[in-house]
């Protein structure tokens, strides 16, 4: 390993991306993001005064560009709104697919550690709840959500094939449902637009009757299980994958109320219809991650959104 360890970031310009950049920057690692700025933004990169730090604007569908020795491979470029699953669905699936091969060729010429970056989506619309690794889940093949959930499915299986022949060190988290800073407010998901509609003073737009359930992380306590799993010895992390995410679980109804009593707004709420194969419940079971690595999340959810609001505030004021 070089003198400081050098890691590569997919999709660092992202939400979820940058804020795993300032993580291994404040650790003193060299970074090197690689990002086509698709959904991600320079501004989310530019409080980044480090001479350590590299953007490189590169689509993961294509083979990586040498950027010297690499020690680590975290790879996080991907849209993830549902919004964009319709409108940019083969840019997703191959995203997942190709890039993942790029990532784990790239991994494996270097020697490199890899983490790649899964989803809760793996498990569909589960029928059981909550979801442990070992749930293989019930996803619609053909659905709206296909390109994204099954080329995630791809991904990590691919992930799992590199490992075996190549005798890699490949770890795999399953992320679910994150929050914070610097989610782009036109994004789509439920949060930005929940918080954005509320400082707009327009009413929030709840799909279906709000029944339907999610358990949302703090995005710090996701970077913090993401470097749990990428620091831990191989002996207990090699090959194998890891739900994170928050373990309460609320309706979206609730999460309507709990934002309306957090923002002060005249907005109201109205219905809307649900869109295809959205999850009717979702729950990481973190059992594994919190026995086998002692990481929990510590971040409730209303303390979460008292955080993260000033900073839509800040964003929805300069557009
Ligand atoms: P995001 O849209 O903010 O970030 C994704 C980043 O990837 C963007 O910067 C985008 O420009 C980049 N990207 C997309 N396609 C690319 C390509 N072909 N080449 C290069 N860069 C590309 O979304 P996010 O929420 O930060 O998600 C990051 C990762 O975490 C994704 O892999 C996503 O599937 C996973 N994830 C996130 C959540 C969540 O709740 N935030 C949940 C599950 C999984
Ligand atoms: N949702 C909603 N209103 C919105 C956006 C989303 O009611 O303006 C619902 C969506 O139908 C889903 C849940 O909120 O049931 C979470 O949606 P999101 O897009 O954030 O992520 P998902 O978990 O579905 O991938």
């Amino acid at each position: 390993m070089s003198q400081r360890p050098h890691a590569i970031v997919t999709g660092g310009a992202g939400f979820v991306g940058s804020h795993l950049v300032d993580s291994l920057l404040s650790d003193g690692f060299k970074v090197t993001s690689l990002d086509n700025f698709g959904s991600g933004r320079t501004k989310n990169l530019k409080h980044i005064e480090s001479e350590r730090f590299t953007s490189i604007n590169h689509d993961v569908r294509e083979p990586f560009p040498d950027v010297g020795d690499v020690d680590y491979i975290f790879h996080f470029a991907s849209r993830a709104s549902p919004k964009d699953f319709a409108s940019h669905a083969v840019e997703i699936a191959l995203t997942n697919s190709q890039g993942t091969k790029h990532a784990l060729e790239c991994s494996r010429e270097h020697d490199a550690r890899a983490l790649i970056a899964s989803t809760s989506e793996v498990y569909g619309n589960p029928e059981e709840n909550p979801q442990t690794e070992t749930y293989n889940g019930n996803v619609n093949i053909r659905g709206l959500r296909a390109p994204y959930d099954e080329s995630k499915r791809f991904s990590e299986a691919l992930a799992v094939a590199y490992e075996k022949k190549h005798e890699m060190d490949i770890r795999t988290v399953r992320i679910f449902n994150t929050y914070g800073p610097r989610m782009d407010p036109n994004d789509g998901r439920v949060i930005p637009n929940f918080l954005s509609q509320a400082i707009r003073g327009d009413d929030l737009t709840i799909y279906g009757d709000g029944s339907q359930t999610r358990s949302f992380c703090y995005v710090s306590d996701l970077i913090g299980g993401i470097r749990t799993i990428s620091d831990a010895p191989a002996a207990v992390a090699s090959g194998e994958v890891f739900n994170v995410g928050n373990t309460q679980e609320i309706t979206i109804q609730e999460l309507a109320d709990v934002i309306l009593d957090l923002v002060d707004t005249g907005s109201g709420v109205t219905y809307q219809s649900l869109p295809q194969d959205d999850p009717e419940v979702r729950r990481p079971d973190i059992s594994k991650i919190s026995s086998e690595l002692d990481w929990e999340p510590s971040i409730s959810l209303r303390t979460g959104l008292e955080r993260t609001i000033p900073h839509f505030e800040e964003r929805l004021e300069g557009d």
